[in-house]
């Protein structure tokens, strides 16, 4: 008999008053109890239009069945076969905006705890399952992989798989991308992606960290003097965008980026490590997507009194997902939409001393179909901070783009593809946000293992 209950189990969190000073986990997943409860709300729907909701259509059903058979390894190989990241995606996918905005139980009713499901399963493998992966034969060919995001990351396992010789190049002194260096520790401790990074060395990829491809060594001599057939661009878009206001180069301003990488790939937050970090009383983070959301709740952890959310639209147009806005407002974030920055104030001493405000409202739609934000007459205001963080987007590094001749961007700088992932350039291939722009970790991880089956069919002469 399914569950009929109208609503998700809740997910079990530490308390708002308590984690907004640590830096662990703040959602502490089901017990086995509530995962056996949500599995059964599942209908096991005959078309499962849940599964369109999934950029990389895991079999939804096929592994919530599983779990109501106690089956949890099963569970765990049905969302391995198309997605592997699933410790990363059941804990910051957006599945609100796609397998459970199709879940036939949210006609009437909350969803079913997908993305909760499929953490589940994903921790209890870790917990209980010991692999040692067997090695495959070699193939004899060689690709280089530029990043170790997730798209880079997933391209890599799945040549290495296969028998590729892969070695995967990474600018930062650690592997993992955006993974481990800009989403937060309290949403995706940084265990697990490590976990992942050794799951592929012991499938035989090498792993070169401190490696800026472009200036240690270009793809022209990755391909012409190192020998590899095959290159795989995955290295992001970590270019942060300001507003170009006055005031931008005063002391205590920066972007997001710089700020979680201090606090997440440097440790800026453990007392043993001496990684310079602004500490903040009051901290104005600017922007309304995740990367705000998380610069906003680790300034508060690093100790801020007050700190705001400064958002030019409405909350109804901010992209960060619901759920990251929910919980930076419980742990005592203030948001202040309708609100644009029009300049950062300094005081002698070169620091911030305020940021000056003007109120909007909103117009008529835009390109992006959003209402427009429209300044409100002699509305200024000052906020009083000390610190500025910019979270306004990024965009790919041009980096890649100037050193390799022939590589074709489009205007916003990113690489073009065509339909199986390859540049304009033969044999080099890319995905993720180094051709999108900002986006998620599911489509980066698509993006990757699409780009893995061209090389393969490419190399293979298939
Ligand atoms: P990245 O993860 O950016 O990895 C690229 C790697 O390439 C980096 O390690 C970089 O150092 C390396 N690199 C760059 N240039 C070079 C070079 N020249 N040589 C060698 N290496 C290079 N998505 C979600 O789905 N859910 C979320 O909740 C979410 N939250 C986010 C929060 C933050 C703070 C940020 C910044 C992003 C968030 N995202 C989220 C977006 C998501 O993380 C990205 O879309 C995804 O990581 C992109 O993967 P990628 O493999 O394309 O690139
Ligand atoms: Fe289960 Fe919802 Fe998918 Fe139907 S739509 S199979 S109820 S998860």
């Amino acid at each position: 008999m399914p569950n009929m209950s109208l609503k998700k189990n809740e997910m079990p969190s530490q308390e708002p008053n308590v984690r907004n000073k640590n830096f662990l986990e703040v959602a502490l997943g089901y017990t086995e109890e509530q995962a056996l409860d949500e599995a059964a709300r599942c209908l096991n729907c005959k078309n499962h239009p849940c599964v369109s909701g999934c950029p990389v259509q895991v079999k939804i059903p096929e592994f919530i069945k599983k779990i109501t058979e106690k089956d949890y390894e099963g569970a765990y190989q049905v969302i391995h076969e198309t997605s592997s990241l699933p410790a990363v995606c059941g804990r910051v996918c957006p599945q609100e905006t796609q397998c459970e905005s199709k879940c036939i139980r949210g006609i009437k009713g909350e969803p079913v705890g997908i993305g909760r499901l499929e953490r589940f399963v994903a921790d209890w493998h870790n917990a209980n399952v010991q692999e040692a992966p067997a090695k495959p034969a070699p193939n004899g060919h060689k690709v280089a992989v530029i990043g170790s995001g997730p798209s880079g990351l997933t391209c890599a396992g799945d040549l290495a798989k296969k028998g590729y010789d892969v070695t995967v190049f990474e600018a930062l002194h650690l592997a993992g991308g955006v993974l481990v260096y800009g989403i937060a520790e309290f949403r995706l401790p940084k265990a697990i992606v490590q976990k992942e990074v050794d799951g592929l060395k012991a499938l035989g990829v090498k792993v070169e960290t401190n490696m800026v491809i472009g200036r240690v060594v270009s793809i022209d001599e990755l391909m012409s003097e190192y020998g590899f057939e095959a290159v795989f661009i995955g290295s992001g878009a970590g270019l942060p965008m300001f507003m170009h206001i006055p005031g931008e180069a005063l002391k205590g301003v920066c972007s997001a980026n710089e700020y979680l990488t201090r606090i997440n790939l440097m440790k800026a937050y453990k007392e043993e490590y001496d990684t310079p970090i602004l500490h903040s009383k009051a901290a104005a983070i600017v922007g309304g997507g995740n990367v705000a959301m998380d610069a906003a709740r680790c300034a508060k952890r690093m100790g801020a009194e007050k700190v705001y959310i400064v958002y030019r639209r409405g909350e109804a147009e901010m992209p960060a997902r619901l759920e990251e806005q929910h919980h930076a407002k419980e742990e005592g974030i203030e948001f202040m939409t309708l609100t644009n920055p029009v300049e950062i104030l300094g005081g002698e001493d070169g620091r911030v001393n305020g940021m000056k405000c003007i109120k909007m409202e909103l117009g008529e739609p835009d390109a992006s179909g959003r209402r427009r934000p429209i300044p409100v007459e002699g509305s200024e205001f000052v906020l009083d901070v000390d610190t500025v963080i910019m979270s306004l987007g990024t965009s790919p590094n041009p980096l890649i783009r100037s050193t390799t001749p022939g590589l074709e961007t489009n205007k916003k700088g990113g690489i073009i593809v065509d339909e199986n992932e390859m540049s304009t350039r033969e044999n080099v291939f890319a995905g993720g946000d180094a051709v999108t722009g900002a986006a998620t970790v599911i489509l980066a991880m698509g993006a990757g293992k699409k780009a893995a089956e061209a090389i393969d069919r490419k190399l293979q002469g298939k």
